[in-house]
C-alpha cells in the first residue's frame, strides 16, 4: 500500500510513498503529513474468523492487510515486544467498570503508559529500517510527558537511531521526568525547555522542515525524523487495540458481533481516536467515537460547533498533561479523509497563519456523524476517580475525562469501551487527592497514599526510578535547542 499526502502535492515531493518511507520522512508537501491511500477493508469475516485471536496472532493480521513494505521477521521482533507486556497473553486487559461501561487499559507497559502501545513496536521497525539502508537516524520527540520515556525506551541502544526528546520543564509529573532525565544510553539525550508543550511541539516541527539543520545534520551524516505521533508507523498500531478490546467484548459474550459500541478516547494529539476512526472506516461496527479533553477543550469546539480557534487561547496546565495541547496533529489526518486534501491544505494554512478556521454546517455534519466530544474540568475529573475507587476502580486523570464523556456524550444506550492511557502511578498526586484530599504531597508520598489506600504494591519499574542517578541535566531556553543537539551529535 502507497502513502499520500494531506495538503496535496507541490512537485517536490513524490506523489506516493511506501510505509516505510513514510515512517523514515513523515512530513510531506506543504507541511502536510501522510495517509493511506485506501485503507483496507477488514469486513466481518476477518473480524468474526479473530474473536479469539492473541493480541499478537490479530496485530500481524491487520498489518497484513496494509500490506507495508516491512519484512515479517521485523514485524514479528517488534510484535513480540508485547510480551514483555504484564501479561503476555492478554497486553490489553479490558475491565468492566459499570453497567455498560468497560475500560481498555493500554498502560501495561515498560513505561506505564499507552504510549507504549505504539512506540515499543514502532523502535523495532525503524531501527531495522534504519540499519537495511545502512543510514543514521536522529528520532526527534516532542513530549508532554508520555511519549519522551516512550520513545527513550524503545530505542534505547538501538543500532542506527539517536534520540533528542524535548520536554516542557515542570510541564510533566516527576515521574515522567525522572524516567526520561535518568535514561542512561549513548543514543540518548534529554533536553528540558522553557516553555509549555505547544513550544517544544513547534520547535520540534521548526527543526524537522528546517533546511539548514538538516544540512548541518548531513555533514554528520544523519537523517532525520520525528517519533511523535503524526508518524504514520506509530498510528497503525493504534488501531489494533480498538479492534482487540471490540473483539474482547464479543469473545466474553457481553455484545453479539455487530453491535455498535462507543469508543471513548482521552484525547490529545488524536492519534489514539484517529486509530478508533479508522478502525470504524475499515469496518468495526462503532456507534460514534466520543473525544474527551480537559480544559484544553479545542476539540470540544471544533466538534460541538465546527470552529478550531486558538486567537484567546493559551495552553492552560491541567492534572492531565499528556492532553495539554491545542495544535492536535493528527486531526489533520480526519479533515483529509472528511473533506479532501485541498480543503484541508486551506484549513491547515488558516491555522497555522491566522489562528483559526470554522467548517461549513455541511462539514461539521459529517464530523458530527462520527465524533461526538466533552471536556472535564479537574474538580470534575477528581470527582470521578473517587467514585470509580468506591466502586473498586483505580484511575488515572486521563482516564476520568472519558467518564464525564460517557455521561455526557451518549444518545444510546449501547456498551462503551473507555480507554485508560495510563496507571495510576504516573500522576499518583492528584489521585492521592481525590482520594484522601491530601493536598501538595509529592509523587512519592502520593505514591505510597494511594497504595495504602487500596491495598497494592507500588510497581517496583516505578519505586526504582527514585534511587536512579539524573544523567541528563539540559533545561534550556528554545533557542538554544538546535545547537544543544548538534553538541550532542
Ligand atoms: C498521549 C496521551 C494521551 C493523548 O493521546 P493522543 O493520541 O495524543 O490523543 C492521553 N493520555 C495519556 C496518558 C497520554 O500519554
Amino acid at each position: 500500500m502507497n502513502f499520500i499526502e494531506t495538503r496535496g502535492n507541490d512537485g517536490e515531493y513524490p506523489l506516493q510513498v511506501s510505509f516505510s518511507q513514510a515512517i523514515l520522512a513523515p512530513i510531506a508537501s506543504y507541511g502536510g503529513i501522510y495517509v493511506p491511500e485506501k485503507l483496507p477493508e477488514l469486513g466481518d469475516s476477518f473480524l468474526q474468523k479473530h474473536v479469539n485471536s492473541s493480541y499478537k496472532t490479530l496485530a500481524k493480521a491487520v498489518l497484513d492487510a496494509f500490506e507495508i513494505d516491512i519484512e515479517a521477521e521485523v514485524i514479528d521482533e517488534a510484535l513480540a515486544l508485547y510480551d514483555n507486556f504484564d501479561d503476555p497473553q492478554n497486553p490489553v486487559p479490558l475491565v468492566k467498570v459499570k453497567d455498560d461501561l468497560y475500560v481498555s487499559e493500554l498502560y501495561h507497559g515498560p513505561t506505564r503508559a499507552f504510549k507504549d502501545m505504539a512506540l515499543q513496536p514502532f523502535g523495532v521497525v525503524l531501527s531495522s529500517l534504519a540499519q537495511k539502508r545502512n543510514e543514521n537516524y536522529l528520532i526527534m520527540a516532542a513530549t508532554s510527558g508520555d511519549t519522551g520515556p516512550a520513545a527513550l525506551e524503545t530505542f534505547k541502544n538501538r543500532a542506527n537511531v539517536q534520540v533528542a526528546c524535548l520536554y516542557p520543564d515542570g510541564g510533566t509529573s516527576d515521574i515522567q521526568r525522572l524516567q526520561m532525565v535518568t535514561e542512561d544510553a549513548p543514543n540518548l539525550k534529554v533536553i528540558g525547555i522553557h516553555g509549555d508543550f505547544d513550544d517544544a511541539q513547534t520547535a520540534l516541527k521548526r527543526l524537522l522542515g528546517s533546511a539548514s539543520f538538516k544540512a548541518r545534520l548531513k555533514e554528520k551524516n544523519i537523517h532525520l525524523s520525528a517519533a511523535n505521533s503524526v508518524n504514520f508507523g506509530r498510528i497503525i498500531f493504534q488501531l489494533i487495540y480498538h479492534i482487540y478490546s471490540y473483539l474482547e467484548l464479543v469473545r466474553i459474550g457481553d455484545i453479539e458481533y455487530g453491535d455498535k459500541v462507543y469508543l471513548d478516547v482521552p484525547s490529545g494529539n488524536f492519534g489514539n481516536a484517529l486509530g478508533g476512526y479508522y478502525a470504524m472506516k475499515m469496518g468495526l461496527p462503532v456507534e460514534k467515537i466520543l473525544i474527551a479533553s480537559n480544559k484544553n477543550n479545542v476539540l470540544t469546539h471544533l466538534i460541538q460547533e465546527g470552529k478550531y480557534d486558538l486567537r484567546h487561547m493559551s495552553v492552560v496546565s491541567t492534572s492531565s498533561p499528556a492532553m495539554d495541547i491545542l495544535k492536535s496533529s493528527n486531526v489533520e489526518r480526519v479533515l483529509y479523509d472528511l473533506y479532501g486534501a485541498e480543503r484541508t491544505k486551506e484549513l491547515m494554512f488558516q491555522l497555522d497563519n491566522d489562528n483559526h478556521y470554522e467548517l461549513t454546517e455541511a462539514e461539521l455534519n459529517l464530523l458530527q456523524a462520527v465524533f461526538s466530544a466533552d471536556f472535564c474540568e479537574d474538580e470534575e475529573g477528581k470527582q470521578y476517580i473517587k467514585e470509580a475507587f468506591a466502586q473498586g476502580y483505580l484511575m488515572d486523570p486521563h482516564t476520568a475525562t472519558c467518564f464525564k464523556a460517557y455521561d455526557t456524550c451518549r444518545d444510546k444506550a449501547l456498551k462503551t469501551i473507555a480507554y485508560s492511557t495510563a496507571e495510576w502511578t504516573k500522576f499518583s498526586p492528584t489521585i492521592a487527592n481525590a482520594l484522601t484530599g491530601e493536598q501538595g504531597t509529592s509523587d512519592e508520598q502520593a505514591l505510597k497514599a494511594i497504595a495504602r489506600e487500596a491495598g497494592i504494591e507500588i510497581p517496583a519499574i516505578i519505586s526504582d526510578l527514585f534511587a536512579k542517578e539524573v544523567v541528563q541535566k539540559s533545561i534550556i531556553d528554545k533557542e538554544n535547542i538546535e545547537q544543544e543537539i548538534l553538541d550532542f551529535l
